[in-house]
């Protein structure tokens, strides 16, 4: 399965339900592009307007593609291989479409996605449509509806324990459960 990831950045939705930026975290980067490395993953896109943003990841994802970091820590070094930075979730798009020679399917994830195609399907889904998948997770509160809107399908949320009614999961950990269902 060709499978790209994607953390969106804007546009996201506020606290106040406003269309906001948010900030790369460090922990993302790292702890996403391990489990992008681990499951296959093609490439981790971060996805971020800010200019000043997309330089910070660039400077962290160059300090790991140096020399002196392959000797300290080579495992590292191999997960940051597939992280990269990207301008918007239309710039994602046409990256992979230029590289796999067609418009991957979209698919947006969110805690409250009640319907949708159950994780474990995407696979067969994708293989039976003959195309690769770019996944996306949020930040913040959460995708804005203008990037919901840009999807060809939702998955089903990761309900959890749905007798604490309680799943808001740090998108790392959303991340690599979805890993583990679609993988696997
Ligand atoms: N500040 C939070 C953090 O540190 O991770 C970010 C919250 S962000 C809204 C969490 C993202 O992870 C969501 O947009 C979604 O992509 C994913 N996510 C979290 N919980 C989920 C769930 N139960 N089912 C599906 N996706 C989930």
């Amino acid at each position: 399965m060709n499978l790209y990831l994607g953390l969106v950045h804007y546009p996201i939705r506020s606290k106040d339900n406003k269309v906001i930026t948010t900030s790369v975290t460090n922990l993302d980067i790292h702890d996403i592009s391990r489990s992008s490395k681990t499951y296959g993953v093609k490439e981790f896109h971060l996805i971020t307007p800010l200019k000043i943003q997309q330089e910070m990841v660039q400077k962290i994802i160059g300090h790991w593609g140096e020399d002196v970091a392959s000797d300290y820590n080579p495992d590292r070094v191999e997960a940051l291989s597939v992280a990269r930075v990207s301008d918007s979730i239309n710039s994602s798009i046409a990256r992979i479409q230029e590289k796999e020679g067609h418009r991957p399917l979209v698919v947006v994830t969110g805690a409250g996605f009640n319907e949708g195609i159950d994780a474990g399907r995407l696979k067969i889904t994708c293989e039976e449509a003959q195309k690769s998948c770019l996944l996306l997770f949020g930040t913040g509160w959460g995708m804005d509806e203008s990037a919901i809107k840009m999807a060809d399908f939702c998955l089903k949320k990761i309900a959890g324990n749905e007798k604490n009614q309680y799943n808001h999961l740090s998108v790392r950990a959303a991340v690599a459960i979805y890993l583990d269902r679609i993988i696997s």
